[in-house]
């Protein structure tokens, strides 16, 4: 089954009038200060400590680290999923908190109804909100078009490739049109060559659309083409340990991954990790 766009998503963006490209206009995200510390039966876990960081209005921020550093903890307590313990976070203006239409939230999971069509499962969302049919129709439309899915709008979930599956997924976060995105490893679980092109997809649709995303990834390669600035975190605590400009021109291509800049980027930042030797998840 293909799996493939024939125009890019910028193109069609474009084209289709859904916004621009629009970095840097004061902070959508602000984290100032925050701890988290779980209870469980074996003990406390503090799983992030003090940290700060905030994102631009339109820029792309990966936060990178090993497994355990508190990535997800952190996204999931800008998604207002969890509460902190310390300090606070101010999403797109006000505190953060769960079921806003400004905030959409993508896990590496796709989690799409099996009993509806692609179509279908992208429009979820705008019953949820309640926009209007026809104007959720036609957003959906064009937005299975800039996720490269056009053809495949009346399949089911289980008659996609797992990327096709995430294309839809990323499709139906959009079509309420949130201002920012908080995506967990959304292409984890993916084959090397699928992550990597739906990398420089996301990447054109974040070019186009211009919206503000924080990106949770263990991967320091996709952390630094993707984003214009890496917040790299350590575990054990969880801490940030430094907040690195990319610097690097957008849009984004595939031949920057082979720029000296990149390169050393990336040794850079994984020096930072590896100072203490190798992270204790990859030593088990
Ligand atoms: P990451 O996303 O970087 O892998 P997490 O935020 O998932 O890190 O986890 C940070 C630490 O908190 C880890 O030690 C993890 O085991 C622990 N942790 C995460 N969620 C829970 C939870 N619900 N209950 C107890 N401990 C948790």
């Amino acid at each position: 089954m293909a799996d493939a766009v024939t125009r890019t998503p910028s193109e069609v963006g474009a084209q289709r009038g859904l916004g621009a490209f629009a970095a840097g206009q004061g902070p959508s995200i602000v984290v100032e200060n925050v701890s988290k510390t779980y209870e469980t039966r074996g003990g406390s876990v503090e799983a992030v400590r003090e940290s700060s960081f905030d994102v631009k209005d339109g820029e792309f921020v990966a936060l990178v680290g090993p497994s355990g550093c508190g990535k997800s903890t952190i996204l999931q307590i800008c998604a207002g999923l969890i509460p902190s313990d310390g300090g606070s976070v101010v999403v797109g203006g006000v505190e953060a908190q769960p079921g806003r239409r400004e905030v959409g939230i993508m896990f590496q999971a796709p989690v799409l109804l099996p009993w509806r069509t692609v179509t279908e499962n992208v429009l979820l969302p705008t019953e949820v909100f309640g926009i209007g049919k026809k104007e959720a129709l036609k957003r959906a439309r064009e937005l299975l078009e800039l996720v490269g899915l056009q053809g495949f709008e009346d399949k089911y979930p289980w008659e996609l490739s797992g990327g096709m599956q995430q294309r839809a997924s990323l499709a139906r976060v959009l079509v309420y049109d949130p201002d920012i995105l908080l995506m967990d490893e959304p292409f984890a679980a993916l084959d090397e060559f699928t992550r990597e092109r739906l990398n420089l997809e996301l990447a054109r649709i974040h070019e186009s659309l211009g919206r503000t995303v924080l990106y949770v990834t263990h991967n320091i390669q996709e952390a630094v083409f993707l984003s214009d600035r890496v917040v790299v975190m350590k575990p054990h605590p969880g801490e940030v340990l430094d907040i690195i400009p990319t610097g690097l021109p957008r849009p984004r291509q595939f031949e920057v991954l082979e720029e000296q800049r990149t390169v050393d980027l990336v040794i850079k930042i994984r020096r930072m990790l590896f100072a203490d030797g190798p992270p204790e998840a990859d030593r088990e």
